[in-house]
């Protein structure tokens, strides 16, 4: 079974994310919308700070001259702003058309819809009776919660429990009902009462369609909202080879939204419909792709570390043969422990994918399928191209080597409001700290990075009076140029430091008595909870250094 702490950890984290201002759900006053979440004002804030720092250390603060540990040379970074929706035939040409799909089973009785590779499910027997119950619960909540299924549908008091002969282990629907040992008349639906309300699984295409154009109506005007931020990089790349003075390899970076209709949305925002993905498409010869692979994923792994992440709760996972798409030659998952999932296991924050060719050539040639081994173009009964590509040459010549090359693509790719999430969870703390008469009082601290923290500093006047405000504005004043700060006059200090805590602020700037006399102020370190004196005028370059 899940840890029941942290079960309650991310009840907490749900309930401080709304408190606080991190995130609503969307809509919310109309009685919320499924999938969609609004950020509020300290969110919106975490999140443009972790999208900053992306954007700063992989584009903007990028060093092309200097060649980083583990990259086989130096390389170019640089960036792109592409639109949501695009012309239909890169979704038909990108593969998403025909395979962007998730298969989707529904139950005629409870009408809830479910994942079919989300349900899970063993044979139970009691007097004669026979049935394969199923659950989408995940980890270690699945197996109880079949007991507690087969004990309703049997009609036994707990402790007849014992009575229900179990025909093996927990297995997938999916295989079990391709393998033959089980069949839908059989099944036990996860939320029904009787067997055999599952429907036949049916494809669900996970892309949003909308119709564009005032007369839309023939089949010609329906597009897509993009899934993915990537393809908006692909159909461009010749543009940003011939316009900027990028030479192989280098990489496009790119911020923006992506649509999927989940099935089943679920996790706060940890599976939304609609998110924000932050990705990398970087080109490079083909005899180097191993080298810049390697690179990629040891780079991405440590920036999640040099951001804070717990080390412990993070994990990087190779996938295995099996589990790669027809075109990647080798992904990598980063991912986190959230606290919404099962001891041992772990959810994605970001993949890095060796993609070879696939892409580029998918826009020159058509749609690509693998047979024998290689990536050939696809074609329907007549022959013809299933999806035709652009026609245009997406191919590099360099100029240094005179060779031709379509480039090998690695990607990055990773999402913004699941690194949120992780940053949150990551940055719950509760401990004690002394109140103002010494006496111990629980709080609860996020320990955001200072990168990532909404507001960098607070600066507070001990009482509003004696001048102290005053001094406290101007120092504010001071202040705000360079980074996010607040001025809190309401309420006891201890309540202001509390709040302070609660939003991950990591520094307060206390103004009192002897500020007046010494120009100095306390600078309390939300973390250390350490307090020390510094001089006013120091204060502005103190706190820029400690956030370089
Ligand atoms: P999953 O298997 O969890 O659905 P994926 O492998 O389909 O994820 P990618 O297509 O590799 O995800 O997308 C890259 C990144 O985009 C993911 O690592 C994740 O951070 C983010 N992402 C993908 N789908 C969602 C979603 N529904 N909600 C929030 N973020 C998402």
């Amino acid at each position: 079974m899940q840890n029941p702490n942290d079960q309650s950890r991310m009840d907490k984290i749900v309930s401080l994310a709304k408190r606080r201002g991190f995130i609503f759900q969307s809509s919310e006053i109309y009685g919320g919308l499924n999938g969609f979440w609004d950020y509020g004002p300290l969110g919106v804030a975490l999140k443009r700070n972790l999208k900053d720092a992306w954007w700063h250390d992989m584009v903007s603060g990028h060093d092309e001259l200097a060649t980083l540990t583990g990259a086989p040379s130096p390389y170019e970074m640089t960036g792109l702003d592409c639109t949501i929706i695009m012309h239909p035939q890169v979704w038909k040409c990108s593969g998403h058309f025909d395979l962007f799909h998730d298969w989707m089973i529904d139950c005629r009785e409870s009408k809830r819809r479910y994942r079919y590779d989300h349900l899970h499910g063993r044979w139970a027997a009691h007097r004669g009776k026979k049935v394969f119950v199923t659950t989408d619960a995940s980890g270690d909540e699945a197996a109880p919660e079949t007991v507690a299924r087969a004990q309703k549908f049997f009609g036994l008091r707990a402790k007849q429990v014992d009575e229900i002969e179990w025909g093996g282990g927990l297995e997938s629907l999916q295989q079990a009902i391709a393998a033959g040992s089980a069949t839908l008349a059989d099944t036990l639906g996860p939320d029904a009462a009787a067997p055999g309300t599952l429907t036949e699984p049916r494809e669900f295409n996970l892309m949003f369609e909308t119709r564009i154009g005032a007369l839309a109506g023939d089949d010609d005007d329906r597009a897509f909202l993009r899934p993915e931020t990537a393809q908006g990089i692909f159909v461009n790349f010749k543009n940003v080879l011939d316009t900027s003075r990028v030479r192989v390899p280098f990489g496009i970076a790119q911020v923006g939204k992506s649509f999927r209709n989940e099935i089943t949305p679920r996790n706060f925002t940890f599976r939304s419909r609609e998110f924000e993905q932050m990705e990398i498409e970087f080109f490079c010869p083909p005899s180097a792709s191993a080298e810049w692979y390697r690179f990629w994923r040891d780079r991405r792994w440590r920036w999640y570390l040099d951001l804070g992440l717990t080390e412990g709760k993070l994990q990087l996972r190779e996938h295995a043969a099996d589990e790669l798409s027809h075109y990647s030659v080798g992904t990598a998952d980063i991912e986190y422990a959230f606290p919404f999932l099962g001891p041992g296991e772990f959810g994605e924050l970001e993949g890095i994918a060796h993609r070879g060719d696939f892409d580029l050539r998918s826009h020159m040639e058509g749609k690509l399928v693998r047979k024998d081994g290689e990536l050939v173009l696809e074609t329907g009964p007549d022959g013809k191209p299933r999806h035709k590509g652009s026609g245009k040459d997406l191919s590099y010549f360099d100029d240094i080597t005179r060779e031709r090359y379509v480039p090998h693509v690695i990607e990055p790719s990773a999402g913004a409001d699941r690194a949120t999430l992780a940053f949150l969870c990551d940055a719950y703390h509760e401990d004690e700290v002394p109140d103002e008469d010494g006496k111990p009082r629980s709080r609860t601290v996020m320990k955001l990075h200072p990168r990532l923290a909404p507001v960098k500093a607070a600066i507070l006047p001990l009482v509003k009076k004696d001048g102290m405000p005053e001094v406290a504005v101007d120092l504010y004043r001071a202040l705000k140029p360079h980074m996010a700060c607040q001025y809190d006059e309401k309420g006891s200090v201890g309540r202001r430091y509390a709040r302070q805590d609660e939003a991950g602020t990591p520094w307060c700037l206390t103004i009192d008595g002897q500020t007046l006399t010494d120009k100095t102020v306390t600078l309390r370190d939300r973390d250390s909870l350490v307090q020390q004196r510094v001089p006013l005028d120091e204060v502005v370059a103190m706190l820029r250094d400690k956030l370089r």
